[in-house]
């Protein structure tokens, strides 16, 4: 039987999963801070596609035109209020997706104060699997 390796965490004295330098314990952490630096690091790419997505003077054209064509909100719409829509909101959130960026069933007009309150959920809801180890 081949010798155990101790875990290398400093302060471990675990045995080493067989083919690895770290106990199970150590191991599980380690592949966490992986998980959390691989999903980080695609975030901020999709912040910067997003950036150039919302650059594009293609998209300052279209969002008026769509807001022309949808004057109200339709978050407030639904709840009998009538408010002036000044955001185009992706209703699936296009994560620098160009393909969802551009879909126009997939835009909705929304006041400003909508778009935050939807923006704010789906960062906190994005964060969430990412925190903690
Ligand atoms: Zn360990
Ligand atoms: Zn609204």
């Amino acid at each position: 039987m081949a010798r155990s390796k101790i875990c290398a965490a400093s302060g471990c004295d675990e045995i080493a999963l067989p083919g690895l330098s770290h106990c199970e314990r150590h191991e599980a952490r380690r592949q966490d801070k992986l998980k959390a630096r691989r999903a980080k690091a695609q975030t901020s790419e999709a912040a910067v596609l997003a950036r150039v997505l919302y650059s594009d003077p293609r998209w300052k054209a279209a969002r008026l035109a769509f807001l022309r064509q949808h004057p109200l909100c339709a978050d407030c719409g639904e709840l009998g209020a009538i408010e002036v829509a000044t955001d185009v909101d992706h209703v699936t959130p296009h994560k620098g997706d160009g393909k969802l960026f551009w879909n126009r069933s997939n835009w909705q007009a929304l006041c400003h104060r909508c778009h935050s309150r939807k923006t704010a959920r789906e960062v906190f809801h994005g964060d969430r699997g990412v925190s903690g180890n």
